[in-house]
């Protein structure tokens, strides 16, 4: 299920990184304890009564030079607009409404986004402090007053903020055609690839005020099989900011559209190689467990021979230990080198994010996996491997049962995970192991 984006929006210093930390929680370390992936404070996955969201801090993105405040801002809003669901703005009780703050709003007034407004650092418990009654004046409704240090009214807010999200039509998003997100910093040439793939320019569309996409989406048909491109380089707006920033914001423009897409072509530039960012959008793509492509694009460029392709895979493993299994494709959307290849591996990609293993099959290599190689004693105490069984797919996630989860020890459970991938050759795809404790029998 594709989870709704809640994304933090204000000023500097009311609080934003705060109150970010706190609905985040514990759950800032996404998934599962892989080593190498990037982690920043743009994004985490949060839960409130059960139910799982993205939280964005807009704010989380720094700007080089401070030169305007109000522009950084309204940029930030601008990308919330464009890919949150609902929208927390964020202001200080202690500042009181600021000529800021009403801009921001008149803002998110006009994008017609839900918006729920929080009014930080009320820091007393009990009673509503008389100074919130001028939020009102904002115009964006009941100011909800919080305490981000404390925690006081965050549980109200999301409750707030849960009203505006359409839970069922989170659930029924993407189930027709395979979606395929072409992601990546902009000028890497996603633009190009995207018209490669389509055979024609696709038509871009003007970004008139209001409109809240967070990418364009076209239908292609491929190998006698429907696909929709999601584009997410498909609005180009002015550059009004720097360079630097524009990269920035590039991620969280991604995040959008790999939280719903099945197949992620995560494009980069051959000649700039590997960028921080890059590495953050493809931990993203790998968090999310989605089937991807790496697509090293402006092969043109280089200067080759016969072990070039080699060492550069080489080299991008490095930063991308997190997800060596990712196929490469070394391509120029110029020429056209290649680009016949990118949906071939992308479908195989997808094809292995969607392996099933029968329980039986999925025991049997357990069991061997054990018998070759024993779990390790720890502290008196041996881990006891009982029965596994796979709990869904993309990405193929296998529930292991144990006696004690907390001696699985991670390299352990590396080992199961590798002799899984060998024994049933998954390939190009993230895969998932939930270690679990096996209720008491009369048999243990
Ligand atoms: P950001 O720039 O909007 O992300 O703001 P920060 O989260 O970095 O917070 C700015 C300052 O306000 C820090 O010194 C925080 O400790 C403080 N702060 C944040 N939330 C609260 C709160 O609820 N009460 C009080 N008293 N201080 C807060
Ligand atoms: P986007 O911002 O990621 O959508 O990137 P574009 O598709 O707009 O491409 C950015 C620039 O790189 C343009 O000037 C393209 O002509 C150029 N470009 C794109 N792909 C290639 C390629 O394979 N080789 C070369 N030499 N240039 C390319």
């Amino acid at each position: 299920m594709a989870k709704p984006i809640i994304a933090i929006v204000g000023r500097p210093n009311v609080g934003k990184s705060t109150l970010f930390n706190k609905l985040a929680g514990e759950r800032i370390s996404i998934v599962e304890d892989t080593p190498g992936v990037t982690r920043d404070r743009i994004y985490a996955e949060g839960e409130w009564l059960d139910k799982k969201f993205l939280l964005v801090d807009t704010g989380g993105i720094e700007i080089a030079n401070d030169n305007s405040i109000l522009k950084h801002i309204k940029e930030q809003a601008q990308i919330a607009i464009e890919t949150a669901s609902v929208i927390l703005f964020v202001t200080d009780i202690r500042t009181g409404v600021t000529a800021n703050d009403y801009d921001v709003a008149t803002m998110l007034l006009k994008s017609g986004k839900p918006v729920v407004l929080v009014v930080n650092k009320c820091d007393t418990v009990g009673g509503v402090p008389d100074d919130i009654y001028e939020f009102y004046s904002l115009g964006l409704g009941d100011p909800f007053p919080v305490s981000s240090v404390h925690g006081h009214g965050t549980g109200d807010v999301l409750d707030e903020a849960f009203k505006h999200i359409n839970w069922d039509e989170q659930e029924e998003e993407n189930d027709e055609y395979i979606q395929v997100a072409v992601v990546g910093r902009p000028n890497v040439g996603k633009s190009s690839l995207v018209n490669a793939l389509l055979g024609h320019e696709r038509t871009i569309v003007s970004n008139v005020p209001g409109t809240t996409r967070d990418a364009i989406d076209s239908p292609f048909t491929w190998n006698d099989k429907e696909y929709t491109l999601i584009d997410t380089a498909g609005i180009r707006r002015k550059r009004s900011v720097e360079d630097e920033t524009v990269e920035r914001y590039s991620v969280i423009r991604s995040l959008a559209a790999i939280r719903r897409c099945d197949i992620a072509l995560i494009v980069v530039d051959a000649e700039r190689g590997l960028s921080e960012q890059d590495v953050r959008i493809a931990g993203y793509v790998h968090e999310e467990g989605k089937a991807s492509v790496l697509i090293v694009n402006k092969w043109d460029l280089i200067e080759k021979d016969t072990y070039t392709a080699e060492k550069f895979k080489k080299k991008m493993l490095v930063d991308l230990a997190f997800m060596s299994y990712v196929p490469m494709l070394f391509i120029s959307a110029k020429t056209g080198q290649r680009v016949n290849k990118v949906m071939e591996l992308a479908e195989f990609a997808y094809e292995q994010n969607c392996t099933r293993i029968s329980t039986g099959k999925l025991n049997d290599i357990i069991s061997e996996a054990v018998t070759m190689n024993e779990p390790p004693v720890n502290a008196g105490r041996r881990l006891r491997v009982y029965y596994s069984t796979q709990a869904g797919i993309k990405p193929p996630t296998f529930i292991i049962f144990v006696n004690e989860p907390e001696l699985m020890h991670f390299s352990y459970r590396r080992y199961l995970e590798n002799y899984i991938r060998k024994s049933f050759e998954i390939k190009a795809t993230p895969i998932r192991i939930i270690i679990r404790k096996r209720e008491r029998s009369d048999t243990d």
